[in-house]
């Protein structure tokens, strides 16, 4: 049976992202996109420990899988630079969140599609909204998959640093098809509080407090999180599902590259 390769899905979804703007009809707020493949192996078995302890195995999503895939679909600088002012996040950054959800929704559908005219079934789970409301924490935590298969570490804001920065959403299915081990980043850190060296930008960027060098209370978070999309009247006909703020990652050293090793994703 014929078995697509790495770079045939990393071209399929660059090219997939780049017909989004014209289907939008305005410019969009993507960079290029990364994209990585691992075996389902014995790494996935820590997902209910360092995620949570609900967290679903990749077989879970589908029995026969063999590979999981992640994506990371950056912004583009304008939108990360709007959104730097003030505590509040801009009225963009929410419709960014929106349609790069709608995208990722999609494109993960489409990656799908592709792989099943090879003869793979994938399996599938939602951009977000995938977790306990209670806890705060997702069942299918894209960003873990995504530390584990080796496209980001994370950071003391606790999301993930690819190395395209931090500033973009995830994505992430798995499928029957033999992927191989196929990281972007294989650095222990890539936030430079974390590999030793002087930052913090994000802790005191956090309008709540929620951050500290050694901890994430995402409690505080989350409300700060409805608050914005329950008070801001420029987000009144955004989805109820537009939980953002963005105020930890927007021009800090992380945002668009992998600070650690201050070079700038190019391939
Ligand atoms: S702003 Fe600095 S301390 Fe915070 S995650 Fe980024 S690199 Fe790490
Ligand atoms: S998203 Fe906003 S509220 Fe949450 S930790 Fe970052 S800056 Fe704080």
């Amino acid at each position: 049976m014929y078995n697509p390769s790495i770079s045939e899905l990393r071209k399929f979804l660059e090219s997939y992202v780049a017909e989004e703007p014209a289907r939008l009809n305005h410019g969009g707020w993507w960079r290029k996109p990364l994209l990585v493949s691992a075996p389902v192996d014995q790494r996935f078995d820590v997902l209910t420990e360092i995620a949570m302890d609900e967290h679903l195995h990749p077989r879970d999503l589908l029995k026969t899988a063999k590979s999981v895939v992640v994506f990371f679909i950056p912004f583009v600088k304008e939108l990360i630079k709007e959104n730097r002012s003030g505590k509040r996040p801009c009225r963009n950054w929410g419709l960014a969140y929106v349609e790069t959800n709608d995208l990722i929704n999609r494109a993960g559908e489409a990656i799908a599609d592709f792989l099943k005219t090879a003869g793979y079934a994938s399996g599938l789970t939602p951009a977000t909204h995938n977790f306990d409301e209670r806890r705060l924490m997702a069942r299918w935590s894209h960003k873990h998959l995504a530390h584990l298969a080796g496209l980001g570490r994370f950071g003391v804001h606790f999301m993930l640093i690819t190395p395209a920065g931090v500033c973009g959403r995830f994505g992430s299915l798995v499928t029957e098809a033999d992927l191989g081990d196929n990281p972007l980043m294989d650095d222990p850190e890539a936030c430079l509080l974390k590999a030793g060296k002087k930052c913090g930008k994000c802790i005191e960027r956090c309008p709540v407090n929620a951050l500290t060098e050694n901890g994430f209370d995402r409690r505080k978070c989350w409300d700060r999180l409805n608050e914005n999309l329950h008070t801001l009247d420029y987000y009144a006909d955004l989805p109820s599902t537009t939980h953002v703020c963005g105020k930890c990652n927007t021009m800090l050293p992380c945002s668009f590259i992998n600070p650690v090793k201050q070079e700038m994703f190019s391939s």
